[in-house]
């Protein structure tokens, strides 16, 4: 029998839904758009949430696709079972169809059915359903499924079972829609069960054993959930499907494991060429391979949506798992970083479904390769740390053990914090090395230490909840509205074209409830049926401006504007004036010269992407962007600094495209269509079907470009087809032609985070600003040198090099008249256990001079001598050889004294701890000379 491949297998389900009517949706991003409180996408149901939430419509009612998911943290997080079973991974793909508001139980039943057994030809024997029976009574049993189920051909009755809520009833969140749903299971045969010796295993689906798979799940939508024990029928229903894309995999191509489907055998296949191990050494210890098969599939596909290696969230995550392939790759004799060449075979298995794999290599295998030998550098000394504190906690486990105290098992998780903040050792890796010596680490410690250490250096919560938490309140709010016939399509929202909007006010809230007025000083959120002020996003700030009665009787100063949930813009701000009421009519006005700074800002930006990559290639593609008023900040991935004449070479080219005064022009396109054009999209944004592009054409440019034909018989397509100068999806405000940005001048250049830059720049009023700032300085400056503005650099080349000549005269001076007084206390020696002993400060010296009169010292006391000689917080300490010989070192006696330093033995120099308490510890000298000499 001919194997099918798990690519096919893959575009079977495609095709098998859009037969039955779905459209094919792409996958998703990895990093959820929109969705802060998700770290990663972990169902196909991510992209989908809004639309079940009703505050998002598609122009499909049917869908399916197959979704990147990852489960490595958060609720699901599969991490642990990765390298110990065959069927979780890190990142998976979930194939998903789709019905919102349209078929539903018995469709989605029936087509489960159908491509199972009648397209794949899985045995019918071997399958089984399980539906919903509620455990605790409340909401009513799913017949309806079970029924549907027992209809199928060639199903068996009895293979319907029922499970409670852990199992068979699926909620988005506490509250909000909600329904049972149906899991199919695949008995793979006895043999599989992986726990025949265990007596009180009963050997049935969900049973935990590995002999019931489970493969795909069918989510039936049909409650709103309104309180913990409430629950009202929706008025549409959905369907929501997840099949497990390796594990089918694995079922069709009968084999054993996830791990040995066609997706992985390229990895494994460079794996074992790089161990030399024959496919049955490899079985026989599967744990290394499975875990870095998994993770760098992970990585791979996280640093191609834009998730490098790096501190916190996210991106702490993709470098937990590169380092935990990496320490699994020694377990294999791995030393030199492998994971590109196993992240080369990922590329060429998903490269062809998944482009941005292919797009993203040079990132993909170079961070890899970086993470490894960031990592190889600490690892051992950073194991060596937790080595010792395991062996601690042992050494300790005997006495507490007889107590029962569990804490004596557990590394305390402020201690593995430490591991990681110094050393880049990660949690889960100090985790993996306790638990093979049957010890554990504390996670919550761990994680608490690690959300103080970001919020002591200022960059927020490192993981968990980030905002979002008054949504459903607001929903709450639009609903009323909508109930009584008002804002349909919620508060309406274009910020292309502002003027000024006039409305009544609908709602006015402060302290998180509507309030029916408010008062100056007052900080309150105003809801109104239209606005164009922008709401931050795609790294452009929001608007602010004032919202003023119209009558004048009050002004509220607009500094915010959100959408705190789908379908309502909160502006918010704070009274200036007077008492604004609910209902009032009043006027929306955005602070207009603050909005045309953002757009050249936001203009700006788009040139110099587009100039970053005919400087830097292709790959300096974005990462994160702030368009602000005062300035652009933009980072995008190259893995090293730029060269001051890569920096001028960008400002030039922007400032070009600045003076070539082309065109702005924005467009709604589908989406499909954009990208197909090579319009570019950034990783983590959520695009709708139409989205909005912005192209920067030079019209000279294109006349040479486009036949002249055709541009009088296809005006439209012939513009179309001229070479853009940048082509992006954005929904920022843009110029309307680059002339207006004025001036581009780039800030700094500097480092953002592994693998990426980040450059500030300012234009039009700020680029003014900044030149005058500094025109004025170098003015000044040309002053205090009594010099022309165009002499300034010479006149400072001059002055350094007087300075230099100056400074080391003065320090031969120094020297000299230090060396004139010197020889009157030269005198002033003590003479400690046979050893003639001098401490004294010398005023006004250098290191130099102090040397100076250390050699003098010795030319005067050749033996048995020792000496201690300071100015300010410098200290040189010298001894004579034979005292060297006797074990003596100079550098003790600086250490003896409180100071720091070291050297030769028979000459250091350190430094003090204190310039104001010189003599007093000079006065130790004796003492600490007579200390080391016992
Ligand atoms: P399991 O109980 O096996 O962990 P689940 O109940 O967590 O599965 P769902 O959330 O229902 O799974 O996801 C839908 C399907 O995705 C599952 O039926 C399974 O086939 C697959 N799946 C879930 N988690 C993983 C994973 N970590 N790796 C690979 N496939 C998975
Ligand atoms: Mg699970």
């Amino acid at each position: 029998m001919k194997t099918i491949t798990g690519t096919q297998i893959r575009q079977t389900f495609i095709d098998f839904f859009v037969e039955h009517g779905h459209t094919a949706v792409p996958s998703s991003s990895l990093v959820p758009g929109g969705d802060a409180t998700l770290l990663f996408t972990n169902s196909g149901m991510v992209q989908f949430k809004d639309v079940f939430l009703g505050t998002d419509k598609r122009p499909y009612k049917r869908a399916v696709d197959s979704q990147k998911c990852m489960r490595v943290a958060g609720k699901h997080n599969d991490l642990e079972d990765v390298g110990r079973d065959d069927t979780h991974h890190t990142f998976f793909e979930m194939l998903g169809n789709w019905s919102f508001g349209d078929y539903y139980k018995k469709e989605a039943i029936a087509w489960a059915w159908q491509l199972l057994t009648e397209v794949w030809g899985l045995d019918k024997n071997r399958l089984w359903a399980t539906v919903f029976k509620d455990d605790k009574g409340n909401v009513p049993t799913d017949e309806e499924a079970a029924g549907f189920w027992r209809n199928q051909p060639g199903f068996l009755k009895e293979n319907v079972l029922y499970f409670g809520r852990k199992d068979n009833f699926w909620e988005m969140a506490e509250l909000g829609p909600c329904g049972p749903c149906s899991e199919i299971h695949y008995d793979r045969g006895i043999k599989y069960c992986d726990k025949q010796d265990q007596p009180d295993h009963v050997c049935h689906v969900n049973g935990d054993c590995a002999r019931f798979l489970e493969l795909w799940n069918l989510v039936f939508i049909q409650y709103n959930r309104l309180s913990a024990d409430k629950l009202e029928p929706l008025p549409a229903t959905h369907v929501d499907t997840g099949m497990g894309f390796e594990r089918i995999v694995s079922v069709l191509q009968d084999v054993s494991s996830n791990y040995k489907t066609d997706l992985f055998t390229k990895s494994l296949d460079v794996l074992r060429s790089l161990t030399g191990q024959s496919e049955k050494e490899m079985l026989a210890d599967f744990t290394p391979y499975r875990v870095i098969a998994d993770h760098t599939r992970s990585a791979a596909f996280l640093i191609a949506d834009g998730v490098v290696p790096g501190n916190v969230g996210r991106n702490y995550i993709c470098r937990m798992i590169i380092r935990r392939a990496a320490r699994f790759g020694t377990k294999l004799g791995l030393e030199e970083p492998f994971l590109a060449r196993v992240a080369e075979a990922v590329i060429s298995t998903y490269g062809s479904f998944y482009p941005e794999l292919e797009k993203s290599r040079g990132a993909i295998l170079d961070n890899l390769t970086r993470e490894e030998v960031r990592f190889a550098r600490t690892v051992e000394t950073g194991t060596a740390q937790l080595q010792n504190l395991l062996d601690g906690i042992r050494s300790d486990k005997g006495s507490k053990n007889k107590s029962g105290n569990q804490a004596a098992y557990i590394l305390d998780g402020r201690r593995a914090f430490d591991l990681y903040a110094t050393y880049g050792l990660p949690f889960e890796i100090a985790r993996d090395i306790a638990r093979e010596q049957g010890l554990d680490v504390d996670e919550a410690g761990f994680r608490a230490a690690m959300d103080d250490h970001r919020l002591a250096s200022g960059g927020g919560k490192a993981m968990g909840k980030m905002g979002g938490e008054d949504a459903e309140y607001f929903a709450g709010i639009l609903k009323d509205f909508q109930k009584k016939g008002e804002l349909p399509n919620g508060v309406e929202y274009d910020p292309y074209l502002p003027t000024q909007i006039t409305g009544n006010l609908l709602a006015l809230i402060m302290d998180g409830r509507m309030v029916d007025t408010a008062s100056v000083g007052d900080q309150v959120s105003l809801i109104i049926p239209k606005t164009d002020f922008y709401i931050e996003s795609g790294g452009q700030v929001s608007d602010t401006g004032y919202i003023r009665a119209v009558d004048g009787s009050w002004e509220v100063e607009i500094n915010n504007v959100r959408r705190p949930s789908a379908g309502v813009i909160a502006h918010v701000g704070e009274v200036l004036l007077g008492h604004p009421k609910a209902a009032d009519p009043c006027v929306a006005e955005i602070d207009m010269p603050r909005r045309h700074d953002i757009r050249r800002n936001h203009t700006a930006t788009h040139l110099m992407h587009a100039a970053l990559h005919q400087v830097l290639g292709p790959h300096a593609v974005q990462a994160g962007s702030l368009v602000a008023p005062d300035r652009l900040r933009f980072d995008f991935n190259h893995p090293e600094a730029m060269t001051p004449e890569q920096i001028e070479r960008v400002e030039k080219i922007v400032n070009d495209a600045i003076a070539a005064d082309m065109e702005v022009i924005s467009k709604l396109k589908a989406r499909e269509d954009a990208i197909a054009e090579g319009a570019m999209a950034l990783f983590g944004e959520k695009y709708g079907e139409t989205v909005r592009t912005i192209t920067i054409t030079d019209p000279l440019r294109a006349k040479d470009a486009v036949k002249q034909e055709d541009l009088i018989a296809f005006p439209t397509a012939a513009v179309e087809q001229q070479e853009k100068y940048s082509y992006e999806l954005c929904g920022g405000t843009h110029l309307d032609r680059t002339s207006d940005v004025g001036m581009f001048i780039i800030v700094s250049e500097g480092s953002a985070a592994t693998g990426v830059r980040r450059i500030e720049a300012v234009t039009g009023r700020g680029a003014y600003e900044l030149v005058a700032r500094r025109f004025k300085a170098l003015k000044q400056t040309a002053a205090a040198l009594k010099s022309s503005v165009e002499e300034v650099p010479q006149k400072a080349e001059n002055m350094q090099d007087e300075v230099a000549d100056l400074k080391k005269e003065l320090s031969g001076l120094r020297t000299q008249s230090a060396l004139s007084t010197f020889d009157l206390q030269l005198a002033n020696v003590q003479t400690i256990k046979g050893v003639t002993v001098l401490a004294v400060e010398v005023p006004n010296a250098d290191a130099d001079t102090l040397r100076a009169l250390a050699d003098k010292f010795r030319e005067k006391y050749p033996s048995k001598a020792a000496a201690v000689l300071a100015t300010g917080t410098i200290v040189i300490s010298v001894i004579t050889e034979d005292l060297v010989k006797e074990g003596l070192k100079a550098g003790d006696l600086i250490t003896g004294i409180g100071g720091r330093g070291g050297g030769r033995p028979n000459m250091a120099q350190g430094s003090l701890p204190d310039s104001t308490k010189v003599s007093e510890t000079l006065a130790k000298t004796g003492k600490a000379v007579e200390e080391k000499l016992k």
